[in-house]
């Protein structure tokens, strides 16, 4: 890591500090600068401290991702100061921005002349002595995580005049959600009516079935079709319009809904729910895992959960589940599907399946609990997934002889089957300067040097060891493709509005990744949770990713947005009845 001292010592001299034996008791009172490379530019740690103690620790680094990197930099400080030690947990999923904090931290308090490992040592065993607390807590409607579906249903029961906990393990809301490059499917949509569109909420519900090869429930289906511009209308009333309407993989009209500027879906939903729920005053209590469900009389009437110092036992009048998938534990998922053992994974690491097991527990049943979804674009060293709307937008894929293999616009398990059938198991995914132009995610991948960039064909072909004659013939073909509207080769007969002409062109290298478990909790239309028996479980409820039968065999793309906002505030209005029934 690149380590950058800015400026040094206001009481104590750069010279001083440094000829200074580290001892624990022994630091140059002083404020000690250091800067290192986070995610998106420099961290800037600013250690004040006296001989003994560590006095005042202040972080900055605004080019770090928000609801992300961005909570390390929020959070740190304290945790820095609380433990007198610059070796503290971070926060994880934003790891390159907390080693980054705790090096610059670990330099500055070297700088002083501390003594690390004894800090480190003293910070343990006042760990080890701290003595938890318990509290009781009581609410209308506990709501596990703060995923898409938890806050949507937060916000939707909070406006309904109930009161709400809202559960969050990580020190940040968001989960997958957060990582939801594409957009939200949704049809018969006011957005879709006046660019022209035309789309069925039939057609969408076929869409989904097929995609999921019919093995979805058909009601649940239904549900969120039948649902879904009425969420479009929704999310345009909390301030989250997603004008933008464009085809992705599966869907045979126009159906999926982004913001206007191109942004990633899902940091911009993100971002608005949680001004929402700022704004009706839903305090998230993060850090705070949910770890069993409370049943009183075959009824679930709480939660119990734990932060790092207390244990809380939350007596609820409804519970909501909304606590996401589990392709974060490779343990579970492995369980369910030996096959994917060592796969990489895109998910936010929160995703371990908790919800999945607290229900079961209270005898839930599961179901398409080993239907697991790869998706074709990720890149393996960083896990980055590149979005479906790169394709969408016109790129095409290319395995190492530099020729296509498929229409990249089929249902993700097909293009993932279909490269790992290449040399290699990989492809990379091709695109030109005008699709980078025009689609904001780009720059990240850009940011984060999985690009590979030449300015011509012939010499991006060089670059990762394609042979260029070959993949410049790839592209001509491909480039009358689109002119003439017609994939002789593939049959792909969508994303194909723009040729790969304009130079500079770009690769990145990709193959499958896990991306998200279809199966969980067995849920009916109006989000109550079914027990093996068939019947409700009264009291709780379940929405979003730790639901299992909406996508079936294999989820298109665009629907896992739909799903958690449709499910979400439908799980709330759920709850809400039931509160009142009590
Ligand atoms: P969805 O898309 O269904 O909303 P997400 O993955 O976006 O799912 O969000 C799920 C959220 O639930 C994540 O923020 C995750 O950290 C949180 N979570 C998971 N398990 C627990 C738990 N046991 N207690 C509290 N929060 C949890």
């Amino acid at each position: 890591m690149r380590k950058k001292l800015l400026a040094a010592l206001l009481t104590a001299t750069m010279t001083a500090a440094l000829c200074v034996p580290a001892s624990a008791e022994g630091m140059i009172p002083g404020a000690y600068r250091v800067s290192e490379q986070g995610f998106g530019g420099d961290v800037t740690v600013l250690m004040t401290v006296n001989e003994s103690e560590i006095l005042d620790v202040q972080i900055t680094g605004e080019n770090e991702t928000p609801n992300l990197g961005a909570v390390a930099v929020e959070e740190m400080d304290d945790q820095i100061l609380k433990a007198q030690s610059p070796t503290v947990d971070g926060v994880s999923g934003a790891t390159v921005t907390s080693t980054a904090i705790i090096t610059a931290a670990t330099a500055a308090l070297e700088m002083a002349g501390a003594d690390i490992s004894a800090m480190e040592s003293a910070a343990a065993d006042a760990q080890a002595n701290t003595k938890r607390t318990e509290e009781a807590l009581s609410t209308d409607i506990v709501i596990i995580g703060a995923g898409g579906a938890g806050m949507s249903a937060a916000i939707e029961a909070t406006q309904a005049g109930k009161e709400v906990i809202l559960l969050e393990k990580m020190p940040y809301a968001g989960g997958n959600t957060t990582k939801a490059t594409g957009g939200m499917n949704a049809a018969e949509t006011h957005y879709q009516e006046e660019q022209g569109i035309e789309d069925s909420v039939e057609q969408f519900i076929e869409d989904t079935m097929k995609g999921g090869h019919e093995m979805n429930d058909k009601e649940l289906v239904t549900t969120m079709a039948a649902n879904s511009a009425d969420s479009i209308d929704w999310l345009d009333s909390i301030g989250a319009p997603l004008p933008k309407v464009s085809f992705s993989g599966g869907a045979t009209n126009a159906r999926i809904h982004a913001p206007e500027d191109g942004s990633g879906v899902g940091e911009y939903l993100v971002d608005a729910f949680l001004r929402n729920l700022d704004e009706l005053g839903i305090e998230v209590m993060y850090n705070t895992k949910a770890e069993e469900l409370i049943v009183t009389d075959g009824a679930v009437t709480g939660v119990k959960a734990a932060s790092d110092e207390t244990d809380y036992t939350i007596e609820a009048k409804a519970v909501i589940l909304a606590t996401g998938g589990f392709g974060a534990n490779e343990e579970m998922y492995t369980k369910y599907r030996p096959d994917l053992k060592g796969t990489v994974t895109t998910n936010a690491p929160g995703a371990t399946g908790d919800g999945i097991v607290m229900a079961e527990e209270v005898g839930a049943d599961l179901v398409d609990i080993d239907q697991i979804q790869l998706h074709p674009t990720v890149e393996q060293s960083t896990s980055i997934l590149i979005t479906e709307s790169v394709r969408g937008d016109g790129a095409i894929l290319v395995n190492q002889s530099g020729k296509r293999f498929t229409n990249e616009l089929l249902t993700r398990d097909v293009v993932s089957a279909a490269e790992l059938e290449q040399e290699g198991q990989y492809a990379y995914i091709i695109f030109d300067q005008k699709l980078r132009d025009n689609l904001k995610a780009i720059e990240k991948y850009v940011k984060n040097n999985i690009t590979v960039q030449g300015d011509t064909i012939e010499e991006l072909a060089e670059q990762i060891d394609v042979d260029p004659a070959t993949l410049a013939e790839t592209l001509d073909t491909w480039n009358e493709a689109v002119a003439d509207q017609e994939d002789k080769e593939f049959g792909r007969d969508t994303g194909m509005e723009n040729d790969l002409t304009t130079a500079p062109y770009y690769a990145i290298k990709v193959a499958p990744g896990i991306h998200h478990t279809m199966g969980g909790v067995k849920i009916d239309t109006e989000a109550e949770v079914i027990n093996t028996e068939g019947e409700t479980i009264p009291g709780l409820f379940a929405a979003g990713e730790v639901t299992g039968g909406v996508h079936g065999g294999n989820r298109i793309g665009g629907n896992a947005v739909a799903d958690i906002v449709v499910f979400g505030r439908i799980a709330a209005a759920s709850a809400v009845a039931f509160c009142d029934a009590q």
